[in-house]
């Protein structure tokens, strides 16, 4: 029995599970890989006490400081959580059954997909959802990137020093991107960007050869490259926890000022919690609350449970 288990092992998962220890509680992260999305990050330069430091960097200290501290850590994925008439939760992941007393959901956010055919089948053949892992991969190259929002100019920029041409694929006429960005990647003479073209198919035979799109004009347009690039959002999979969670229209769930949920014992950190900004630091934060409200919960319970016996 587990005082807490974390979902996540992200920045939000890793200082949940520091704070837990610290206050004596039994935690188990389970997480389906290290890092979170500072994996798709290269290097960091706004996390305090590093003026610069590398995602592979960063994600190896908040393990080492996690595991020396005393947290468990399982890299599996969660598929269920079930909350017993006891006030348990039964945690079900392919690696085994566990159980605790609270949870906390860490679970951050994943790359919205364009849904397109051909995007699946050639997912890792050419189409991509990092420009900061992937990228070198396309030195001199042709390549595209999917989105309109800073993270899409972001990458049109990296991918702007790495490959020979890139085109930046806009469904609309706006861009959701910041100015100095917008203008950064204008500037750029191998960028060309392609506004209202609506990606409708990438094609290729085992690997990319072309994005198929619709021009405004709706003509349908084969633009011959190697790589595409999607960069069209983030999305919460919060599915798993959607019986004891409140969430937004983003699938992002709705905590209180200690960080707990509609369901008691149920806390939640991090980008998975519907808030206007998402960064390392916010996440950290709200795992801290997350972590000692985690704590008061299961000291009022044994409380209660003392006041019953007597
Ligand atoms: C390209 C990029 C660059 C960024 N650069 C910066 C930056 O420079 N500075 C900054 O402050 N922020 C940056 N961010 C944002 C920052 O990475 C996030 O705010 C932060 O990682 C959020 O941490 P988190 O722990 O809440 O979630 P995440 O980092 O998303 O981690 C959640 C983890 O939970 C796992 N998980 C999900 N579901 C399950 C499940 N069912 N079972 C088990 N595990 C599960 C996921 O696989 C993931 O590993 C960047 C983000 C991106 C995408």
């Amino acid at each position: 029995m587990y005082d807490t288990i974390i979902i996540g092992q992200g920045p939000a998962g890793i200082t949940a599970g520091i704070y837990a220890v610290r206050r004596e509680m039994k935690t188990l992260i389970i997480g389906k890989e290290p890092g979170g999305q500072i994996i798709w990050a290269s290097e960091i330069e706004n996390y305090p006490g590093f003026i610069t430091i590398t995602n592979f960097e960063l994600i190896d200290k908040f393990n080492e400081h996690a595991i020396k501290s005393g947290v468990e850590i399982k890299n599996t994925e969660v598929t269920s959580v079930q909350k017993r008439e006891d006030g348990i939760f039964v945690v079900e992941t392919p690696a085994g059954t566990f159980e605790a007393k609270t949870v906390i959901a860490a679970m951050g956010l994943a790359p919205r997909r364009l849904s397109v055919p051909g995007e699946m089948e050639l997912s890792g053949r050419g189409v991509s959802y990092c420009a900061n892992c992937d990228g070198p991969l396309y030195k001199g190259k042709t390549v595209a990137v999917v989105g309109s929002g800073n993270s899409a100019f972001d990458a049109a920029e990296v991918m702007s020093k790495i490959a020979a041409k890139v085109y930046l694929v806009v469904r609309g006429s706006a861009f959701k991107a910041f100015d100095a960005l917008v203008k950064e990647v204008q500037a750029r003479p191998n960028i060309e960007v392609l506004t209202e073209a609506q990606t409708l198919e990438i094609k290729g035979e085992n690997k990319v050869e072309f994005l198929v799109y619709k021009n405004a004009k709706e003509e349908i347009v084969n633009l011959p490259l190697d790589g595409v690039f999607v960069e069209i959002g983030r999305i919460a999979s919060t599915d798993l926890l959607r019986d004891f969670v409140e969430r937004d229209q983003q699938g992002q769930i709705l905590a209180d000022d200690k960080q707990e949920t509609k369901t008691p014992g149920l806390f939640a950190a991090g980008d998975v919690v519907h808030s206007e900004y998402k960064q390392i630091t916010i996440a950290m934060g709200q795992a801290t609350v997350a972590a000692l409200s985690a704590y008061q919960y299961i000291q009022q319970q044994e409380t209660k449970k003392h006041e019953l016996v007597k």
